[in-house]
C-alpha cells in the first residue's frame, strides 16, 4: 500500500527503519526482529536504508523482497541520487515497480567517505528535488523526503534550508521524515517554520533510541543534531556503566516521545538500528498514548 494512503487511513502509528543485514547469516535473525516487531506494534511501514552512492543497492532490495515475502507490512526503500545516472535509475525504479515496492524516500545522499573530491555538481542529480521529480514520473510511486528540524549542515541557514525545503515538498513529496532530535523544541519551532512556509504533508519525527551515548554523540556531530544539556546531565553520573547509560537514555527518548504524542504528534519513526529490544521498551509505556487514536 502507497504511504499517502496509509497515512490517510491510520490517525496514528509507528513506522521502523532498517538497514540491509550483513552476510548470509544475518537475514534470518533480521527478518525475526522484523517480525517481532510487526506482531507488537502494527506499524504504518517498514524503511530499508541505502548506502551512499548506491553501495548497498542490491542488499537494500533484496531485504525489501525478503520483508515482502514473509510478513505483510508495507515496505518504503530509501534511495539516494547523487552520481547515478537517469538511466540507471530508471532501471532501478523499474525494478521496484516489478517487485511491488511502492514507496520511496527520495533522497540526494552523501559523497562516498572515499571520495572525498567527489563534485557534486556534475552529477545528473543534483538536489532530492530532482529524483522527487523524476520519480514523480512514473505515476506509481508514494514519495517521502528527508528534512532537518535543525537544517541540514551544508545549509548557510534555517531560512534558505525550509525554502529548498518547500522546493522539495512542491516537486512532489507525500510526506516527510525528520533528521533524529533530542531536543523537541526544534521539532516544534521547524513546524511553525514549515506551516508559515506553505509545508502541509505529515512531517514525521525521527526517532533514535539513545542506547550508546557515545555513538549519538558522534553521529550528531556529522548530522548536526544538538545533544541538549539536560540529556548531558543525565548521563553524567552513568558515564562509567554502559547499563546505566542504556536506561538514562531509554527513559530519556521515552519522555521525548510522551511528550511529541501529547503535543498531537501522530506519528513516529524509529531509527532501529536493526535491534528491538530499546524501541520496544520505549514504546511499552507510550502504546497507550498511541491506541488511544489508532485509527
Ligand atoms: P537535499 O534535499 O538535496 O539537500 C541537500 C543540501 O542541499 C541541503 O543543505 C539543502 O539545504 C541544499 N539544497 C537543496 N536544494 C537546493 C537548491 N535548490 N539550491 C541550493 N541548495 C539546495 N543517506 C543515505 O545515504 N542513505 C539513506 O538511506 C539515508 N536515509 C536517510 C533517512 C532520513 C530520514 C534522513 C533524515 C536522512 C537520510 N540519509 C540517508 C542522509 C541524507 O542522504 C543526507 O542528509 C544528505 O546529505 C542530504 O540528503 P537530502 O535528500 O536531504 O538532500
Amino acid at each position: 500500500m502507497k504511504i499517502r494512503d496509509v497515512l490517510k487511513n491510520k490517525k496514528t502509528g509507528v513506522s521502523f527503519e532498517f538497514f540491509p543485514p550483513k552476510g548470509a547469516d544475518g537475514m534470518g535473525p533480521f527478518i525475526e526482529t522484523v517480525k517481532e516487531f510487526q506482531k507488537k506494534h502494527a506499524p504504518l511501514y517498514a524503511s530499508v536504508t541505502y548506502g551512499a552512492g548506491g553501495s548497498t543497492q542490491q542488499r537494500t532490495m533484496e531485504t525489501l523482497l525478503k520483508i515482502k515475502e514473509t510478513t505483510d507490512l508495507n515496505v518504503m526503500s530509501h534511495l539516494t541520487c547523487i552520481g547515478a545516472t537517469r538511466q540507471s535509475m530508471d532501471a532501478l525504479l523499474k525494478g521496484y515497480m516489478e517487485a511491488g515496492v511502492e514507496n520511496i524516500l527520495a533522497l540526494r545522499g552523501d559523497p562516498p567517505k572515499n571520495m572525498r573530491d567527489f563534485d557534486l555538481t556534475k552529477g545528473e542529480f543534483r538536489y532530492a528535488r530532482d529524483l522527487v521529480e523524476f520519480i514523480k514520473k512514473y505515476n506509481f510511486f508514494s514519495v517521502g523526503v528527508a528534512l532537518y528540524p535543525e537544517k541540514h549542515p551544508e545549509a548557510p541557514s534555517l531560512e534558505k534550508d525550509i525554502e529548498y525545503a518547500k522546493m522539495k515538498v512542491d516537486a512532489g513529496a507525500d510526506f516527510a521524515i525528520t533528521q533524529m532530535f533530542f531536543d523537541n523544541c526544534y521539532y516544534y519551532d521547524f513546524m511553525d517554520r514549515a506551516i508559515a512556509h506553505g509545508i502541509n504533508i505529515p512531517i514525521i519525527p525521527g526517532i533514535m533510541p539513545v542506547t550508546d551515548f557515545n555513538k549519538i554523540k558522534e553521529f550528531c556531530s556529522f548530522c548536526n543534531a544538538t545533544i541538549p544539556e539536560s540529556l548531558s546531565r543525565k548521563m553524567l553520573p552513568v558515564l562509567e556503566s554502559p547499563e546505566g547509560i542504556r536506561k538514562t537514555g531509554v527513559e530519556y527518548v521515552t519522555r521525548q516521545c510522551e511528550d511529541l504524542l501529547e503535543n498531537g504528534v501522530k506519528y513516529l519513526h524509529f531509527y532501529t538500528l536493526n535491534r528491538a529490544d530499546a524501541v520496544n521498551e520505549i514504546l511499552e509505556p507510550i502504546s497507550k498514548l498511541l491506541s488511544a487514536t489508532r485509527g
